[in-house]
Parts: C-alpha cells; structure tokens; sequence
C-alpha cells in the first residue's frame, strides 16, 4: 500500500506520529497507544527517525513491527544526519525488505544543537531534495517531505522557503507533511505560495499537536521556530491556573482547526502522539459523524 493511493481517494486520512521509545515502561507505553490507534483503523502511522544510532535502529525496528504485527501501516522518516550515500542505500534496503515501501525524506538537524551549523557528511547529501531523488531511484516508494507553514528557521524568507518547497516536489516527492502550527491561515497561505510556485496540487497534510499543558505553548515555539499566535496564547493565559481548563481548551481549538482544515480542502489530518493515544483520539472522535468516515482509512 503506498500513502499517495490513499490520499487521491477522495476521503480525508488520518494519521498519527509515534517515535521510538528509549525505557521498557516507554516501550509498553507506546505499543498500549498504538493498540488505542489500531481500533481506528487510520490511514498510517509514522515513526520518527532520531538523532543517534541505537534510536536509529528502533525505527527501523519499530516500523518492522508495524508492519508484521499490525494492521497498520507505516510510514519511516529518514533522515540525511551523518550518513553517506552508501549508508542511506542500505538503511532503504532495510527498511524495504522490512516491507516498508513509503518514507518520509527530510535532511535532519545537527545533533546537539538544532539551528547549530549543519555539516554535510563527506559522502552524503546536502538537502532533503537529494533524498527524495535517492529514494525514489531505490525502487517502488512513496516519498513525503517536509513543509514549514512559517518558513524553516534556516531559511532567509517565506519566498525562498516555498522555492524550496517546491523543489522537493520537483524531485519527485508525493506529498508533504508540515510543521505543527496554531492558526489555520498559516497553512492555507503556505497552500496558496505552492500553488502560485508551481507546485501543483501536490497534497500538503497538516500536522496537529494539541496544546494540553500551559507548557506546551513554549516548547511549541521551540521545536517550530514559529511563534504562537497572540490571540490563542491569551485565551491559554486565562485559564492557565486550571490544568483541566488548559487541555480542554488545547482540545477544542485543535478539533475547530481540524474542521476549518478539512473544510478548506486539505487532504488529511497527521497528529503529533508524543506516543500517547488520548488526546489525539479525544479530537479524533470530536471529528466522528462531520468529518471522519466511520473507518478512517486501512483501505487495503
Ligand atoms: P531541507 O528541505 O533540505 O531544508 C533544509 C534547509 O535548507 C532549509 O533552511 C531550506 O530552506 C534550505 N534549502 C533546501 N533546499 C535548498 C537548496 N536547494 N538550496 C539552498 N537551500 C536549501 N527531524 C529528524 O531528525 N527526524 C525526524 O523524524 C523528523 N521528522 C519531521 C517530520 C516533519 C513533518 C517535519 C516538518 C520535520 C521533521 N524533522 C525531523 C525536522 C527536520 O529534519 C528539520 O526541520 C530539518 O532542519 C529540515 O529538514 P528538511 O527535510 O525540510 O530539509
């Protein structure tokens, strides 16, 4: 089964992000959450690929696990850190013959520091573009790629980030996946550059994390480079005092920017877990009866 079939089906998918535990209690955590998603039958799960070997190793393990002993189907980030172009072969090879035949192509971070100075690997590659043209030339993969409705920290203008954009489509990316953000225009503005660049009607999904503790707002700017929108921040600030008020709140914003997504037309909707199935399935459910057909996906 390959995402981009899924996605020109007609029906919205859902999918959710796991990444691989580091701890045995995580790893119990996580697979509890995974059987939580499982029963929803959702379009795809994805497993984040990390920083270091050992965490390396687990998504492909983890995503070999998914793909023998559940229904569900998995999609592996790759990333460029630290590889040269032989080990990047071979981590497709093995992934492939794990029966994974849908990836998604980013470059990755510096290890240590995300926005320290990327050096490229002697024999790698220098942007994700180049992993999306080196996955494809290995065989019979779907490749998605990253999109930032707020530019990448590195990059010097929304302009020249969409080019970027663009450009991994290019290359022969299916689709992309964006960054999380708060405010729905964000992403139908990113929406409406790729169209006006060129991009065709490549779909873009929108990425959703819930903000559900006060805590959130902060390591949000963190991992996005993008600021919180000042108005959500404010309603976050009145009831901040009140954890319960707090994750109810981060609920019910993040279910009303999923019905304007999908009223608007994107494709699907991909949620952040953190490797826990409560919250996302909480807004997943909210979305039952309008907007999630009764299974959202496993359409074999
Ligand atoms: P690129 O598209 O290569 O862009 C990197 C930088 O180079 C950008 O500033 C871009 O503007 C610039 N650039 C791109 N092309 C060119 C060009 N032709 N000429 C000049 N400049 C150019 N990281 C992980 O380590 N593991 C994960 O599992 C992971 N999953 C992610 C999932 C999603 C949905 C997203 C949005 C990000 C994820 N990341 C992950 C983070 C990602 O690796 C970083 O944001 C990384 O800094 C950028 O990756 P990219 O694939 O967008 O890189």
């Amino acid at each position: 089964r390959h995402i981009p079939d899924l996605l020109s089906a007609g029906e919205p998918t859902f999918s959710f992000e796991f990444f691989p535990p580091k701890t045995p209690e995580g790893e119990q955590k996580l697979w509890r959450s995974i059987r939580d998603i499982e029963a929803l039958q959702p379009s795809w799960v994805s497993v984040t690929y990390g920083a270091g070997g050992g965490t390396r190793d687990r998504t492909v393990e983890m995503t070999e696990q998914l793909a023998t002993d559940t229904t569900l189907l998995p999609l592996a980030h790759m990333t460029a850190v630290n590889h040269s172009v032989s080990e990047l072969r071979h981590l497709i090879g093995r992934f492939a013959s794990a029966g994974v035949n849908n990836m998604l192509a980013l470059r990755g971070d510096p290890p240590g520091d995300p926005l320290g100075e990327w050096v490229k690997h002697p024999e790698g590659l220098e942007y994700a573009s180049e992993l999306v043209r080196l996955v494809k030339e290995s065989g019979d993969f779907s490749v998605g790629v990253a999109a930032f409705p707020f530019k990448h920290p590195r990059s010097a203008s929304v302009d020249e980030d969409t080019d970027f954009l663009v450009r991994k489509f290019q290359a022969g990316a299916d689709y992309a996946v964006t960054q999380m953000f708060f405010d729905a225009e964000d992403y139908l503005r990113l929406r409406d550059r790729v169209a006006a660049k060129g991009g065709g009607d490549t779909p873009i999904i929108p990425e959703i994390m819930p903000v559900l503790q006060h805590s959130t707002i902060e390591k949000s700017e963190q991992l996005s480079g993008a600021p919180f929108p000042k108005h959500l921040a404010e309603e976050f600030e009145r009831v901040s005092d009140d954890p319960k008020a707090v994750r109810e709140l981060g609920i019910d914003q993040a279910t009303r920017m999923c019905e304007r997504l999908l009223d608007e037309g994107a494709p699907g909707i991909h949620f952040i877990t953190f490797n826990q199935s409560t919250a996302t399935r909480e807004i997943y459910e909210r979305l039952s009866g309008s907007r999630v057909p009764a299974a959202a996906g496993a359409r074999t």
